[in-house]
């Protein structure tokens, strides 16, 4: 059994997000979102269990995706939980370097996990929570970026 670990903060999921973890959830027989709660210092938006909230509702028609909050090193659970990859989206030139120099540190850590790039789809590649975030708190529609099963919720939150 193949098992992929997408890791982010989603804060929160974005429709960019949800072309990952399909694609990943086609290519992989199990797919762990590992909503990391140490990942950045600054300031979430939503806290680590809302943010899983939102992911589980977002995947739930994806029976092979599982999401949960992980603190520490990834290289840790992936071997904690037997993951074979790391699966990350690629946007654009400007995420290259700090996810080659994860995927290298990573793989010193941990030999046998292989980091597996997807290219962003084109309609998503300038999606970022952080665009969504700026968009909702200026009264922008951001019915367009976000899943429609959250839309409200998130919406409500960020204008709030
Ligand atoms: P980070 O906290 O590292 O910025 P995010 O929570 O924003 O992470 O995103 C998690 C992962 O999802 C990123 O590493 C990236 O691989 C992927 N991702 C984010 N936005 C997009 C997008 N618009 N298209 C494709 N992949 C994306």
């Amino acid at each position: 059994m193949r098992t992929a670990i997408c890791p982010g903060s989603f804060d929160p999921v974005t429709n960019g997000h949800m072309d990952i973890l399909r694609r990943t959830a086609g290519l992989f027989d199990k797919v762990i979102v590992a909503v990391m709660d140490n990942y950045y210092k600054t300031a979430h938006a939503f806290t680590a269990a809302e943010r899983v909230a939102l992911l589980a509702r977002c995947t739930d028609d994806l029976p092979n995706v599982e999401v949960r909050t992980a603190n520490g090193l990834l290289a840790d659970l992936a071997e904690k939980v037997g993951a074979d990859a790391v699966v990350k989206g690629l946007r654009a030139v400007s995420d290259f370097e700090t996810e080659f120099q994860q995927a290298l540190t990573n793989k010193q850590i941990n030999p046998q996990l292989e980091t597996v790039f997807l290219a962003a789809d084109a309609e998503w590649m300038f999606l970022s929570s952080s665009v969504v975030k700026q968009v909702a708190q200026y009264g922008g529609d951001i019915a367009r970026f976000v899943p429609a099963c959250i839309h409200d919720e998130v919406r409500q939150r960020l204008t709030a």
